[in-house]
């Protein structure tokens, strides 16, 4: 267990080798394929080769490292190397060095599992760098791949890949390799919300993940001048915008409590101080964890579209993300219910707000999650902070939840 001192310090050691990568920047800075990226991932190689893992690296830079079994049956575990720029220590590293930690301890105390153990570090997952999500599970399970995108700077995707990419392959005993869809995944990670540190619940057992909508809504009304349209002749678009933002807030809050609804982004045209805004964008972000709300929320956005009091000011709507409900598998839920009672921690069933790779992984592979707490449900910021205890419960779970399943 990682209760023993020693286990807790070599994780704290791994832990601090890669954090010290971003020693130099506001938070952490692993963008996919960057320099901080290849240093952790070659990093993490080097940790699983030294405890005696098997090393596989795909075309796309997702790192495998391999506890062979007695059968072809894989058992796998992981999570995002990746960051968002000045991000938290946890977000998707927690899940990899934790998972890790697990195969190294189960190794060490069970010697050769039945089922193969996998520890798979994901290339990407934060969207950061690129214009695209989940790209390194996506190559792995889905085998979908990235069409013609560059970054900020204008490099592509492609060229940033295989610079990057070849050197990890190139490393010592290292495999190119995009290895077998494992039997069964499970990805520790942070909560990255509030619930379980105000539920003051250790573990959170994570039964699937809400279902998104995005849309941008244009509201189309009349420049003019700010000082000589008498305000009963003005079409003015940010006003018809925020009376529709208030109401569909409104509405969204009668349908469901647990409807998230979201304006992010907003952009007034010309916005200039006096002149009466002629054309507003703004997303609207819904999430839910059954799709047949987010079917009836759309209808009302459509309805209400309809009833802006101006005729002249027209409002349209285009959907550009529909991702369905992603439902996690119910017997990894329920084992992981009862090993956590055998080991005394308080765990809560809950449904992620957030994507993770755990969504793309369960398209293909029983799949299940572990939460710990965020403290203040801070992520994506440089103050993300899990306490050693939450960190410790985590990966013991997850070596109990990976020894009922692989010994
Ligand atoms: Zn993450």
């Amino acid at each position: 267990m990682i209760r023993d001192t020693n286990k807790w310090l070599i994780f704290q050691h791994r832990f601090q080798q890669i954090i010290q990568l971003s020693d130099d920047t506001i938070g952490q800075n692993r963008l996919v394929y960057s320099p901080n990226w290849v240093a952790a991932q070659t990093a993490l190689i080097q940790f699983g080769q030294q405890i005696g893992l098997t090393a596989m690296v795909d075309n796309y830079g997702n790192v495998y490292l391999d506890l062979p079994g007695k059968d072809d049956r894989v058992i796998a575990t992981g999570s995002h190397i990746d960051t968002v720029i000045n991000g938290g220590k946890y977000d998707g590293l927690y899940g990899v060095l934790g998972g890790l930690q697990a195969v190294d301890e189960l190794k060490e105390r069970f010697g050769t599992p039945q089922h193969t153990l996998r520890l798979i570090s994901f290339s990407e997952e934060e969207g950061s760098r690129f214009k695209a999500t989940f790209s390194g599970s996506k190559y792995y399970a889905l085998h979908q791949s990235v069409k013609d995108l560059t970054d900020s700077e204008g490099v592509s995707f492609e060229h940033a890949r295989s610079t990057a990419v070849s050197h990890l392959q190139s490393l010592n005993d290292v495999i190119v390799k995009r290895p077998v869809i494992p039997d069964s995944f499970t990805e520790l990670h942070i909560e990255q919300g509030p619930r379980l540190v105000t539920s003051h619940d250790q573990i959170g057992l994570v039964s699937g993940i809400v279902g998104q909508r995005r849309y941008t809504i244009t509201v189309q009304g009349q420049s003019n001048h700010a000082g000589t349209t008498p305000m009963n002749n003005r079409h003015d678009a940010l006003q018809t915008a925020v009376i529709l933002i208030a109401a569909l807030e409104r509405r969204a809050h009668e349908l469901s409590d647990s409807l998230t609804f979201t304006v992010g982004q907003l952009t007034v045209t010309p916005n200039v101080s006096n002149v009466i805004p002629g054309t507003v964008h703004f997303t609207v972000d819904i999430r839910h964890a059954d799709d047949s709300v987010l079917n009836h929320f759309e209808q009302i956005i459509n309805e209400r579209l309809t009833q802006v009091a101006d005729p002249l000011t027209k409002v349209t709507a285009k959907r550009y993300v529909k991702d369905l409900p992603a439902t996690f598998d119910s017997t990894l839920l329920s084992q992981n219910q009862q090993l956590a009672e055998q080991l005394g921690l308080s765990a809560r069933v809950m449904v992620s707000g957030a994507g993770h790779d755990s969504y793309v992984m369960s398209q293909v592979s029983p799949t299940t999650m572990i939460f710990v707490p965020s403290e203040g449900g801070i992520s994506h910021a440089p103050n993300e902070l899990t306490h050693p205890a939450d960190l410790k419960a985590g990966i013991n779970l997850l070596m109990a939840s990976l020894h009922a399943q692989a010994y």
